[in-house]
């Protein structure tokens, strides 16, 4: 099934070019126990990114039933600190730029924990959460956050609408590159909006996916890598129209796509012209320029292989930060296990106490982590070095020298 060329998943068009192929790789956010791993309950995919010739969206073959996916989901969005207050910044910026207040409704597609909407609670504005995983969304409602248990697509969009719940803002952070069929997805958002509605879209900006050689973001879950140029094909295929752009740091480099209904009256803010330009400039309206990715990709690899062997020549021990869905496929690809990192620790307690998948290494806490007193930390999550550096500061203190491996091999 997979030699097969597959068909792109927006346009129907060939996949005949390789943008990576990364190889048999475990589900990133499966992970497991030493149980799992004995009754060999952690099977490895394919993992192939590929780019259509025609439309030029860069997409993961679907090999992976979205219900083994989603039913181990160990992911709180809470659990980051500096994600918080990205939310509570948006909160803010979004009800002073579209006057947003107690009559108006803000509806957010993958809600989590409710970690954004609680910020709109808290100012009188009414808010429903749409979150596909039953466990996450108890907790939300915990929170005070309303939300449904629900896939979200044309026939829920629609659905919702059909009993009132239109949106005056509908959010959707991290989500978009995450959903395989991709124009049944958009075409939910037009369903909900409000004719002057609003939809923010974040996602990682594939431009610097490719500039940063964050080939580490690539993992079954993230079926599609974006590009505005390819966002504002999907959107306006279902009669959306983006209006404007922001660049935001978060997840190594993003975008903040704003689009309304092709009809609706916002004008054109001055980051549409600029984000098109960058990607014109890059060449990513060109499938050419996809290609010579992957050999800056074994660079990465060899650096980091070449790093362990002589941390290994001196006796030095090598520990990592962040049991999350980067350090899996960067582990996994370079082909480093248990022998090569003692440990991982991570901040979430669900994840604590089992192992990567694929690699094995244990996860524990920070404080375990610090008492093992490893020589060298390589914090994974490079997209959030700073905050993690500064939270183990007293390790550092104490000698341990702390790494980054993307986009090359570097001291933090
Ligand atoms: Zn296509």
């Amino acid at each position: 099934m997979t030699d097969a060329t597959p068909d792109c998943r927006f346009c129907g068009a060939p996949l005949t070019r390789t943008f990576l192929d990364l190889g048999d790789t475990p589900l990133a956010n499966s992970y497991v126990t030493a149980a799992d791993v004995a009754a060999g309950r952690d099977r490895a995919y394919p993992l192939h990114a590929r780019v259509c010739d025609s439309c030029l969206l860069v997409q993961v073959d679907e090999v992976v039933p979205a219900e083994d996916i989603f039913s181990d989901y160990a992911y709180f969005s809470s659990y980051s600190a500096g994600w918080v207050a990205h939310a509570r910044r948006y909160a803010d910026a979004m009800t002073e730029r579209f006057g947003l207040g107690p009559d108006s409704l803000v509806v957010e597609v993958a809600s989590n924990d409710g970690y954004l909407l609680r910020h709109f609670v808290e100012r009188g504005i009414p808010v429903l959460g749409i979150e596909p995983a039953a466990n996450v969304a108890e907790v939300a409602r915990a929170a005070g956050v309303p939300t449904e248990v629900t896939f979200f697509d044309r026939d829920s969009g629609r659905a919702l609408a059909a009993r009132g719940k239109r949106a005056d803002l509908m959010a959707a952070n991290n989500v978009f590159a995450h959903v395989p069929d991709i124009r049944a997805f958009a075409a939910g958002f037009a369903e909900v909006l409000k004719p002057e509605g609003v939809v923010t879209f974040e996602f990682p900006h594939l431009l610097n996916l490719i500039n940063e050689v964050q080939f580490d973001t690539i993992y079954h879950e993230h079926y599609s890598y974006l590009s505005l140029v390819v966002v504002e094909r999907v959107l306006g295929a279902v009669g959306l129209r983006v209006f404007d752009v922001e660049e935001l740091p978060t997840h190594g480099g993003s975008l903040r796509v704003f689009a309304c209904p092709v009809a609706a009256g916002h004008g054109e803010g001055p980051g549409l012209l600029a984000v098109r330009a960058k990607e014109t400039a890059a060449g990513l309206d060109r499938p050419e320029a996809y290609d010579g990715f992957a050999p800056r990709v074994e660079a990465v690899r060899r650096g980091f292989l070449d790093f362990l062997a002589k941390a290994r020549a001196e006796g030095r021990r090598v520990a990592a930060y962040g049991a999350a869905a980067k350090g899996n496929t960067f582990l996994n690809f370079c082909g480093v296990g248990a022998g090569d990192i003692t440990l991982v620790a991570d901040r979430n307690p669900a994840k604590q106490g089992r192992l990567l998948p694929g690699s094995h290494v244990p996860i524990v806490s920070p404080d375990e982590l610090a008492a093992s007193k490893p020589d060298d930390l390589v914090i994974l999550p490079w997209n959030i070095a700073a905050e993690v550096a500064a939270d183990m500061a007293a390790m550092k203190a104490a000698g341990c020298r702390f790494w980054i491996a993307v986009p090359e091999m570097r001291e933090v």
